[in-house]
C-alpha cells in the first residue's frame, strides 16, 4: 500500500507520518526539506507528485491555518485549502486511491448551544472557514473515495498552537486575559492521526465508510477554562515557577482580524458509531503533551 502524505511538518502531518506506517509505505511531501517538495501555491505541483507517485492513498494534512492573515489573502487560502484538495480529489477519483482530508468547525457560524452535526447548514463567519468549506464541497462532488473530519482547536507539543503559547505567556506574565465566551474541545494532532489510520482501515475493507464525520475529543470547555487547566497543571509540576493568574474575557473584548465562532462544540455520535471506536477526554491528550512541552521549558 502507498501512501502519499502532504504537509509533513504541520501539527496533524508530523504524527500521521508515524501513525500511517504501519499501513503502508509512506512518502511524505512538505515545502521545504523533503525528499518530495510541493507548494500548494503552484497546485499543478500536487498533480505532478500524484501522477509520478501513484498512490493507493493521499492523506492530505497540509492547509492554509493563518485564520487572521486569511482575511487579506483569499486567493492563497482559496489555492491552499481549495483547488490543491480539488486536484487531489480528481487524481484520486482517477485512479481509485482514498483521500483523507481535514476540515474544521469554522465552516459554521457559532451559532446556539448545540453540538454541530455533519447535517447542519455550514454558515463560514471569515475567509478560512469558507475556504475550508469549499476544499470539502469539491472532494465530495469529485466523487473520489475520501474521508473528510471536521476538527477543532488542534494542539501539539510541537508546532505553532493555543497549548504551547499559553504555556509560554503563563510562565511569562503576572495575569493573562482569556476568552471565555468560546465553547469547543481542545483535540491533539496524535489523536487526530491515531484515529485517521483506524479510520484508514476499516474505510479500505468497507467502502461505505467514505463520508463526513465530525472528529474531535470528547468533552468541552472554553478557552478560559483552558488555559486555567493549564495553568493548574503547570503549577503542580513546577510548584516554584511562576505562574500567570487567569482571567475570562469576552471575545467582544479581544478584537481579531477574523471573526471567530462562539459555538465550536462537534457531535461526534457518527464518527464514534460508524467506526466502532471511543474518543477520549480532552484532558487526556493535554496532559500528555503538557508534559511533553512542560519537559522542554
Ligand atoms: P498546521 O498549520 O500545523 O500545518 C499546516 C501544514 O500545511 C504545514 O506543514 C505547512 O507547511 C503546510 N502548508 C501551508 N501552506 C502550504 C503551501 N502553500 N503548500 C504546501 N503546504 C503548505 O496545521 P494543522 O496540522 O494544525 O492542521 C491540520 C488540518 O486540520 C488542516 O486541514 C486544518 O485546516 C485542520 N484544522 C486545524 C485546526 C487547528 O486548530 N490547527 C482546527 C480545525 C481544523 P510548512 O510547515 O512549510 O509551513
Amino acid at each position: 500500500m502507498k501512501i502519499l502524505l502532504f504537509g509533513k511538518d504541520g501539527q496533524v502531518g508530523w504524527e500521521l507520518q508515524r501513525a500511517l506506517l504501519p499501513i503502508g509505505e509512506v512518502l511524505s511531501v512538505g515545502r521545504r526539506g523533503a525528499a518530495i517538495m510541493a507548494d500548494f501555491s503552484n497546485p499543478d505541483s500536487v498533480r505532478k507528485i500524484i501522477h509520478d507517485v501513484n498512490p493507493d492513498i493521499i492523506a492530505n494534512a497540509a492547509a492554509y491555518t493563518a485564520v487572521d492573515m486569511a482575511e487579506d489573502d483569499g486567493d492563497n487560502a482559496l489555492k491552499i485549502n481549495a483547488v490543491a484538495p480539488a486536484i487531489m480529489a480528481k487524481e484520486a477519483k482517477k485512479r481509485g486511491a482514498l483521500l483523507l482530508h481535514y476540515s474544521t468547525e469554522y465552516v459554521f457560524d457559532g451559532s446556539g448551544q448545540q453540538p454541530w452535526l455533519e447535517t447542519d447548514r455550514p454558515a463560514p463567519l471569515n475567509v478560512y472557514g469558507a475556504s475550508k468549506l469549499e476544499g470539502e464541497r469539491e472532494i465530495a462532488q469529485s466523487g473520489c473515495n475520501h474521508l473528510i473530519f471536521r476538527t477543532s482547536w488542534v494542539y501539539a507539543a510541537r508546532g505553532k498552537n493555543f497549548l504551547k503559547t499559553m504555556v509560554k505567556l503563563i510562565g511569562d506574565r503576572d495575569e493573562l486575559n482569556v476568552v471565555s465566551d468560546q465553547i469547543g474541545a481542545p483535540t491533539g494532532a496524535a489523536l487526530l492521526a491515531d484515529i485517521s489510520a483506524h479510520a484508514i482501515r476499516a474505510t479500505l475493507e468497507d467502502n461505505a465508510l467514505c463520508g463526513l464525520y465530525h472528529l474531535t475529543a470528547a468533552g468541552e470547555t472554553s478557552w478560559f477554562e483552558y488555559a486555567s487547566y493549564i495553568a493548574d497543571q503547570m503549577k503542580a509540576a513546577l510548584p516554584n515557577a511562576k505562574v500567570a493568574a487567569i482571567k475570562p474575557t469576552l471575545s467582544s473584548a479581544y478584537p481579531q482580524r477574523a471573526k471567530r465562532p462562539s459555538n465550536s462544540r462537534m457531535n461526534t455520535e457518527k464518527f464514534k458509531a460508524k467506526f466502532k471506536l471511543n474518543l477520549p477526554h480532552w484532558k487526556i491528550g493535554v496532559d500528555q503533551s503538557l508534559t511533553e512541552v512542560l519537559g522542554q521549558v
